[in-house]
């Protein structure tokens, strides 16, 4: 048996259906009302005390239409897909599904009165649903019609051209008190209202959030890498930066970027060379700390932010990256496997934790251009002040002993 999950998954977003489907919604949804409304007409008659409750000859009267309108509603729902098979989507089947849901609720309304509870809810709630979900145009017309029909049948009932709620017998008793059986049809005919509006509500807004989530994401995300993109990896160097302030902790950056890579695309095509950021992206990924976060800050630059670490920590962490780049090989056929490197620029925050990000960015991108000009797959750290070159320190490999710095 298929789950209910399965099935909402199969069906996609109803915010994203054709006007053919959107449509049938609003026929379906129709549908329910005028099942509803029909069967608590037959349930009335039912009763034993029918007497009390409804207007019993008007009832077992406009019975017959409300059997009618069940089955045009059917009608519909069936030609919709048929016109769809003829011309294609098009967006006159929610006009006609929003004016055909609207109207024949209109004529509901005048059975019970128009000047009711089910009414007003119908009449508030669907266009608050109706906007997110459906063709605002569509929407608009069938709630004009209506309220004009509305408003028509009120006026004919105030001057006793038609008589006002037929099936419906007088809400106050003789004695001026509320009628209990016209206050319990009133509940009666408004919780299905109120049940759809609720429940369409919910899973619109349950929908929207999603999509709020989805967009954000993407907002903050480098397409190719999945990494945090510039912006996102910006903004988590200030909220550290803030941090460092605050709480007097070290903050450390890590300016990476790869070595002749635009060789590397000149010789072995683009793909080769997003191939290898994609895998350069993962390898960082996997070499830093869960508070540490990796962005890619440019085309094949990467930047690394490392909260409450100093430069010994940061160097430990900024040889594991270079190393692990320098273990990616891929194969670009022949046999042949292709390497690369990056070069590395640190600076750690821990002199002046007051320096701003831009100071910060500077510095790290002197270090990186030190590292390019001393020979490429090294890392190099900046003091921070003064400006360079004098600033920057050479990191000496027998710190951490890798051998390619020198
Ligand atoms: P250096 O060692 O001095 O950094 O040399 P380089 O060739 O890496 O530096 P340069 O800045 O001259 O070249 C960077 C190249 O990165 C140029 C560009 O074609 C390539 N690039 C930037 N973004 C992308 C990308 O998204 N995909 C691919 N395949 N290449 C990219
Ligand atoms: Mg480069
Ligand atoms: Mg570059």
């Amino acid at each position: 048996m298929i789950s209910i999950r399965a099935l909402a998954g199969k069906l996609g977003n109803p915010l994203d259906w054709s006007s053919c489907g959107k449509a049938l919604l609003l026929l379906g949804i129709s549908l329910f009302y005028h099942v509803q409304y029909t069967w608590t007409a037959h349930y009335l008659l039912g009763r034993d005390d029918r007497e009390q409750l409804v207007n019993v000859a008007n009832v077992e009267h406009l019975i017959n239409n409300f059997h009618l309108l069940v089955a045009l509603t059917v009608v519909l729902f069936a030609l919709i897909p048929i016109f769809r098979r003829t011309y294609g989507d098009r967006v006159w089947y929610e006009y006609l599904a929003a004016v055909y849901y609207g109207l024949s609720l209109c004529y509901f309304s005048y059975t019970i009165g128009t000047l009711t509870l089910p009414t007003g809810a119908a009449l508030a709630g669907t266009p608050v649903v109706g906007f997110i979900f459906f063709n605002r145009g569509a929407i608009l017309t069938a709630l004009g019609l209506s309220l004009v029909a509305l408003i028509g049948i009120s006026y004919a009932a105030a001057v006793g051209y038609i008589p006002y709620a037929p099936i419906i017998l007088h809400p106050l008793g003789a004695n001026g008190q509320l009628s209990m059986e016209w206050m319990t049809l009133m509940y009666i005919y408004t919780a299905p209202h109120l049940v759809v509006l609720i429940l369409l509500a919910y899973y619109v807004l349950r929908r929207w959030r999603q999509r709020e989530d989805e967009v954000r994401l993407l907002s903050l995300t480098d397409v190719l890498t999945g990494l945090a993109n510039r912006r996102s990896i910006l903004s988590y160097l200030n909220r550290e930066q803030d941090r460092s302030v605050r709480q007097g902790v070290p903050l450390t950056v890590l300016l990476m970027d790869l070595d002749n890579f635009k060789q590397i695309n000149d010789s072995w095509g683009h793909p080769v060379g997003d191939e290898i950021l994609v895998k350069v992206g993962h390898v960082l990924r996997d070499a830093v700390r869960q508070n540490d976060q990796v962005g890619r800050f440019g085309g094949e630059e990467f930047l690394i932010v490392l909260p409450g670490t100093d430069v010994p920590g940061a160097m430990l962490l900024a040889e594991r990256c270079r190393a692990a780049i320098a273990d990616i090989s891929v194969s670009v056929g022949g046999g042949q496997d292709l390497r690369v490197t990056g070069s590395f620029g640190l600076f750690c925050n821990v002199s002046d934790r007051t320096l701003e990000v831009q100071d910060m960015l500077r510095f790290v991108d002197e270090a990186l251009y030190l590292a390019k000009e001393r020979g490429r797959n090294r890392i190099e750290i900046s003091k921070g002040r003064p400006p360079s070159p004098g600033l920057l320190g050479t990191h000496n490999g027998a710190l951490i002993g890798a051998p390619t710095m020198r």
